[in-house]
């Protein structure tokens, strides 16, 4: 038995929805604006199914619109770059997002490229990201994002902390790593080429694991206390899912830890919804 507090994105989210979001959605709609968001959905990849509703029973929840706009896998680069543009004209719509992966034939840096960064609510593209670095309010990148208030929101202070980011990539660990900057922690970021990774665990107040990699993490490797979000979602062979974190032996040595499931997960469609109505605020 361990004391250790374990960080719910699916209450947080919930909590957030109710007493933030919904409020926030009710004003709007008294100046005749109800948000609105499109997903595109190309192909028929079961997870991106699973992602999609997500978004759409969140929305829901928050009386927000969210129509899901669906192509076939084969459709044409061309085609889905004239209905972003089309999407960036229409006012009604405040945010658009793109659900990876796409088909090889279509290039997501052209797709990244053509929303309009004020409709940007997934916070992938280039303008957003360079913002991001300059701590200057933007639509921030979901995932970071909800890492961030997940934290805070638990309990926990960034300022002063030792932040250790396993994970480089340009949508999790690098605008992470920015974030955390931004809240005045000391960030280090650790990736494959990383030499003694445990050397750097060691000094961590939080730990944040996006390696893509199942039950990379291992209790041993945490420092005692420490606060460690896990990333990470895989479906294990058994069907079960998993992090990147070997969750039954860290949760005896870290301070807090957040599960997958319902950790890192609700956060992310927490903070698409939260910038879609951003979005509907500032337009
Ligand atoms: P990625 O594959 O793009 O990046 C993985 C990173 O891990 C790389 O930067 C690499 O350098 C680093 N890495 C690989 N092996 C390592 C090692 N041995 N030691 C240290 N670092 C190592 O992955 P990503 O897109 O950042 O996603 C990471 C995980 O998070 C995946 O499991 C993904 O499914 C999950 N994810 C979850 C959410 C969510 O909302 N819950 C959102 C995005 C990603």
């Amino acid at each position: 038995m361990t004391n250790t507090q374990i960080i719910s994105g699916k209450d947080i989210a919930t909590h957030l929805l109710e007493t933030k979001l919904v409020p926030r959605v009710n004003t709007l709609k008294e100046k005749g604006i109800t948000p609105k968001l499109v997903v595109i959905l190309v192909g028929d990849h079961p997870a991106s199914a699973s992602y999609v509703r997500q978004k759409e029973k969140f929305a829901d929840k928050c009386g927000i619109i969210a129509e899901t706009w669906r192509y076939e896998a084969e459709v044409t680069e061309k085609k889905i770059l004239e209905e972003i543009e089309r999407i960036n004209k229409d006012k009604e719509i405040h945010g658009v997002i793109v659900q990876l992966p796409l088909p090889d034939h279509i290039s997501i840096q052209k797709v990244l490229n053509t929303i309009h960064p004020s409709k940007d609510v997934d916070g992938f593209t280039p303008n957003n990201i360079g913002e991001l670095f300059l701590g200057e309010p933007t639509l921030q990148c979901c995932t970071p994002k909800g890492i961030i208030t997940m934290i805070k929101e638990s309990g926990h202070e960034l300022s002063g902390k030792n932040v250790t980011v396993i994970g480089r990539s340009n949508i999790v660990g690098k605008p992470v790593a920015m974030l955390a900057l931004n809240e005045s922690a000391t960030v280090t970021i650790c990736h494959s080429r990383t030499k003694n990774l445990n050397e750097h665990l060691e000094k961590s107040d939080i730990i944040i694991v996006a390696v893509g990699i199942p039950e990379f993490l291992k209790g041993d490797q945490i420092p005692a206390g420490a606060v460690v979000i896990d990333v990470g979602i895989h479906r294990k062979d058994d069907g079960k899912l998993c992090g990147d974190v070997e969750f039954e032996s860290a949760v005896e040595v870290a301070g807090a830890i957040s599960p997958v499931p319902g950790g890192v997960g609700p956060m992310t469609v927490y903070s698409l919804i939260e910038n879609t109505i951003e979005s509907a605020e500032r337009n």
